[in-house]
């Protein structure tokens, strides 16, 4: 696919290619309430070089973040540490991120990846919180079969938990398929995750899903500063504008970063419904229709 197309698509989704892209998309975000977590952009590592490289993006982004007084923490995907490469280069790799981010007294959200990843990305986590790391939370895919087992099995570390619908296309014997299915699903999880006093990331844009979201935080009587509300950056803004005006608070998914193409590629690759999304939604721009935006 020429780079250019790919550009065009993805551009409202990355904030640039620069950390001071990034500062300026969260710079913005701030000015209008909302919080942000960055993910630096960067593709399956192929050498334990480019996972020290990732290593080091982050240090400067908590450096950047302390630095210009923003409130955002930041998303990191395993396989960029090295994941698919040897458990204990990605477990060194991401311990020295989380301690870089304790030092200024920042947060690192594990991102979740495709479902062979999903065991490992779960038990380095327990190591981390084994080690006294509590400035870091999870992903749970409401799409996976397991997910509902993995909050029993994690209802002890009272994990603190970003809860989606799943971006990866996985088999109907590991998850469901259905869209009913999947909200279902979303919604049990998010009660059990509840019950277990986690705190959780709502992380979604389906207006079914946000709903829900918002009628089970308030019965459980629960204050804006015990959950909130995620949403990808660029996507359906006057919802998230909606949140924060109701008095939620909402963190918006910024990506960037030099692979941004190769990102945007695989995105699309993984879930041709992206490009469905992006299509519609340039539609609606054009005929002016608000749908559900
Ligand atoms: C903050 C955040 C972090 C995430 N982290 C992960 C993760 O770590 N692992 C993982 O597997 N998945 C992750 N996801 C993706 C998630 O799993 C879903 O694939 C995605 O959010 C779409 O599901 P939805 O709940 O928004 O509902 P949908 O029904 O898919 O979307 C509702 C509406 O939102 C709009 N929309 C949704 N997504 C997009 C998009 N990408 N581009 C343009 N419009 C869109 C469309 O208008 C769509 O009709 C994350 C999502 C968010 C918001």
């Amino acid at each position: 696919m020429p780079r250019s197309l790919v550009r065009r698509v993805s551009d409202r989704y990355i904030a640039g290619t620069t950390i001071a892209d990034a500062v300026r998309v969260v710079r913005e975000l701030n000015a209008a309430e909302k919080m942000a977590t960055l993910d630096v952009l960067g593709e399956e590592a192929t050498s334990r070089r480019e996972t020290l490289e990732i290593v080091r993006a982050y240090h400067d982004v908590f450096e950047a973040i302390e630095r210009e007084g923003l409130d955002s923490n930041v998303s990191i995907k395993l396989t960029a540490l090295g994941l698919n490469l040897a458990y204990e280069l990605c477990r060194a790799n991401l311990f020295k991120v989380v301690r870089h981010a304790a030092e200024s007294g920042n947060f690192v959200r594990i991102d979740m990846e495709d479902s062979t990843t999903t065991s490992d990305t779960l038990e380095l986590y327990r190591e981390l919180r084994g080690e006294g790391h509590d400035n870091v939370g999870i992903v749970l895919q409401a799409a996976l079969r397991r997910s509902i087992r993995d909050i029993h099995a994690l209802q002890p570390l009272r994990p603190n938990v970003r809860l989606v619908k799943g971006i990866y296309l996985e088999p109907p014997l590991i998850a469901f398929q259905g869209f009913e299915e999947i909200q279902e699903s979303f919604v049990r999880c998010l009660r059990e995750l509840h019950q277990a006093g986690s705190y959780v990331a709502i992380a979604t844009h389906d207006e079914h899903l946000l709903t829900e979201g918002k009628r089970l935080v308030a019965e459980r009587g629960l204050t804006p500063e015990q959950y909130e509300f995620q949403m990808l950056l660029g996507v359906r803004e006057l919802a998230a504008n909606r949140l924060v005006r109701d008095g939620h608070r909402l963190r918006i998914y910024v990506p960037f970063g030099e692979h941004w193409y190769q990102y945007s590629l695989r995105r699309l690759q993984e879930n041709p419904k992206i490009a469905g999304y992006v299509a519609s939604d340039t539609m609606s721009r054009l005929f002016g229709a608000d749908g559900r935006r």
